[in-house]
């Protein structure tokens, strides 16, 4: 007879595992179904976020950055360094250590909390039973009171290039982190967050880098201070970004690709020896659920959700990439906590307004809340307060004293709305605006707070004081 779980999971990417294991801890009888077999051919938990996306890109983020700095990066500081080289192997295989680290530490958690794991891909019969197709094709059905769906997404492809992995030349961001030589040319079609992170590696560590993005706007999501400030130092940084342009096809030659492509200045083609498609990422329906189970679909290919993650179907719930709202691993998991705790009948909730986005180029983007653009069109009064990080000592002593903080408050309630950091560790920064919104938090509370010196931080403090006209270290206008 087929087993009865409280929960299966499907999936056991950042939400699916997460909300497996807060199952579990909530004493939930618990199985996760999981297909991905990693690049020595063994099954893995971590879905695309920790086998081939956040964890290898930051790995290999960090080491490119480190490996510039030292080329180019550290004179300044009255340190002469001679003979930095590159060691690539190396690179790829501390890249790939770091990945085994974390994808088997999710199988110790697994263990440890008593999720179970069935490998094998998972689809919703109807009545909540769940059928997993192993690696060798035999097939097992499971009963459940609860299914969570959380099948990620994939690239998008386009006609014009089509990606091929294995072969090398026109790639998806899986190829991009896998490249065993620097390419001498690198096109990027898609100057999005994977364009910019993935180019901005293989630019450090040599490649000439051109990116073709179909939009006129840089970074449409972001603020558009911020995103005219980000665009200038990449570009001083040697990213050839081309804005308008509409890729029209492509063609393989001996060495490379060429690639035809239109703007306004008219027809243009370049051949690179290695091409990254990056143009977004669709929701992993595939074969997720049988026509009888009766789930419903909605826009864009993503599982028709309610906003604490519910389906058309009582007890079945579908989190992360799958589902509307930004494509962020962090979003996933705290998806996948609420409707843990909603499924053991505690009160799930998540605040979808207080969401950091972060671009972990150099320097960092990240941002939280309303964009001033944004504000505008919703007609919402507000006030702006900016702070660079050139009069930041920490970033001075960092050498790292580019770009600065936008926080933007309510004009009437002076209520937290928005913030806004292009600079050092604005990764790390981003958080404090993010704990202000969760705790609707005012800007006069920022700026009454007591920030340590000399840290980043000051910049969030000065920022805040400006929303008011009374930044110490500025000059107010
Ligand atoms: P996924 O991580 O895609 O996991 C889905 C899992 O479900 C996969 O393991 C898949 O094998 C499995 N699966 C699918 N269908 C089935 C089935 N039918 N049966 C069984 N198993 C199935 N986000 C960030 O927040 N920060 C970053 O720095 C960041 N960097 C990124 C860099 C790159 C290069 C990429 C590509 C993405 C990055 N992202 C980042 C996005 C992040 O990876 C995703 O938002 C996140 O992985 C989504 O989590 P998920 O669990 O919804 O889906
Ligand atoms: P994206 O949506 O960030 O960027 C895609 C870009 O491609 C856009 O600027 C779009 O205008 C452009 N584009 C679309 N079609 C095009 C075409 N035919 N020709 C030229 N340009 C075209 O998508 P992405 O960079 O592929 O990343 C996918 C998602 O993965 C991101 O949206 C994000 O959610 C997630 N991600 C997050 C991080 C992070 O949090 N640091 C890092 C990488 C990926």
């Amino acid at each position: 007879m087929a087993k009865t779980y409280d929960v299966v999971v499907i999936g056991g990417g950042p939400a699916g595992y997460v909300a497996a294991i807060r199952c579990a801890q909530l004493g939930l009888e618990t199985a996760c179904v999981e297909q991905w077999i990693n690049f020595k051919g063994d099954p893995a938990l971590g879905g695309t976020c920790l086998n081939v996306g956040c964890i290898p890109s930051k790995t290999l983020l960090e080491s490119s950055e480190q490996y510039h700095h030292l080329k180019e990066g550290i004179e300044s500081h009255g340190i002469h360094v001679e003979g930095v080289r590159l060691d690539l192997d190396r690179m790829m295989a501390r890249k790939e250590d770091i990945v085994l680290q974390l994808t088997n530490g999710i199988g110790a958690l697994f263990k440890a909390n008593g999720v179970e794991w069935l490998q094998g891909h998972g689809k919703l019969l109807a009545d909540r039973q769940v059928e997993i197709t192993h690696r060798d094709g035999s097939t097992d059905v499971v009963n459940a009171d609860n299914v969570i769906i959380a099948t990620g997404s994939v690239p998008i492809e386009i006609g014009a290039a089509p990606v091929d992995n294995a072969e090398g030349v026109i790639v998806d961001s899986t190829g991009a982190l896998d490249f065993r030589q620097v390419p001498e040319t690198l096109g990027v079609i898609g100057a999005g967050v994977i364009g910019l992170e993935l180019g901005s590696v293989w630019n450090r560590l040599g490649a000439k880098v051109v990116m073709l993005e179909a939009v006129e706007d840089f970074l449409a999501l972001a603020d558009q201070q911020i995103a005219r400030d980000a665009l200038r130092q990449f570009k001083k940084q040697g990213l050839d970004i081309r804005l308008g342009t509409r890729v029209i096809a492509t063609e393989k030659t001996g060495d490379g690709v060429k690639v035809h492509f239109k703007d306004k200045d008219g027809d243009h083609e370049i051949v690179f020896e290695k091409l990254l498609v990056s143009v977004g990422r669709r929701p992993n329906t595939d074969n997720v659920a049988a026509p009888e189970s009766d789930l419903l679909f909605g826009e864009r290919g993503f599982i028709h959700v309610d906003e604490h993650c519910g389906t058309n179907l009582p007890g079945v719930y579908a989190i992360g990439d799958v589902v509307r709202g930004p494509m962020l691993a962090h979003k996933g998991s705290e998806e996948g906590v609420m409707v843990a705790e909603i499924i053991a009948g505690q009160h799930g909730h998540l605040n979808y307004d207080a969401i950091p986005w972060v671009i972990y180029t150099d320097p960092e983007i990240a941002w939280v809340g309303k964009t001033e653009q944004a504000l505008k069109t919703e007609g919402i009064p507000y006030k702006i307060g900016t702070f660079p990080f050139g009069a930041n000592g920490r970033a001075k002593a960092m050498d790292a004293a580019t770009g600065m903080v936008k926080m933007l408050a309510h004009a009437e309630t002076d209520t937290l709305l928005g913030c806004h950091i292009i600079g050092p560790y604005a990764s790390e920064l981003i958080q404090e605006a993010v704990l202000a919104m969760e705790f609707n938090a005012s800007s006069e509370d920022l700026a009454r707070t007591i920030h340590g010196h000399p840290t980043l931080y000051e910049a969030m403090h000065e920022a805040a004081l400006s929303v008011h006209g009374r930044a110490l270290h500025k000059i107010n206008t």
